[in-house]
């Protein structure tokens, strides 16, 4: 019977324990592919992450607590969003026909000088912060989409 006496891990990082037969040379690698790979100065390539479920607790945790904190600053920017109206009345206008365009077409991305992404957000954020110019090119845009979903 092989007496085990100690069990260290591979050289090469991987994980892997290598069992010590006493009388023999210790091993440093698990395989002649992780000593090739140490030897190169490569990172072993099955590298085993070892998570306890202490550990797998205190992520979910934090995920839980980034998935609130992400819901709240989405909320913070519909409210900021719908706070911050200009005086403008040409502006406004421009805005409400890009709003009732995206509303129409779903709120797709726009090919202008400067893109607006996808989504309802994005746009009314584009909308607030653009200028006039900007606005115009993106109602044109807008509507050669709105020709082009019909
Ligand atoms: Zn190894």
């Amino acid at each position: 019977m092989i007496n085990i006496q100690q069990q260290t891990l591979c050289k090469a990082g991987c994980g892997t324990p290598i069992q010590h037969i006493p009388g023999h040379r210790p091993k440093l690698y698990c395989s002649d592919r992780c000593r090739q790979r140490a030897h190169r100065g490569l990172p072993p390539t099955n590298v085993v992450t070892i998570v306890t479920n202490d550990e797998k607790q205190a992520l979910e945790q934090r995920i839980a607590q980034l998935d609130q904190e992400l819901a709240a600053a989405n909320d913070l920017i519909d409210k900021l969003l719908s706070r911050k109206k200009t005086n403008n009345p040409l502006k406004r206008s421009y805005q409400d026909r890009l709003q009732r365009i995206g509303e129409k077409l779903d709120w797709p991305a726009l090919d202008i000088h400067i893109t607006v992404k996808p989504g309802r957000k994005a746009w009314r954020v584009f909308m607030i912060n653009e200028s006039n110019d900007q606005l115009i090119r993106a109602i044109i845009a807008a509507e050669r989409a709105a020709e082009q979903q019909s």
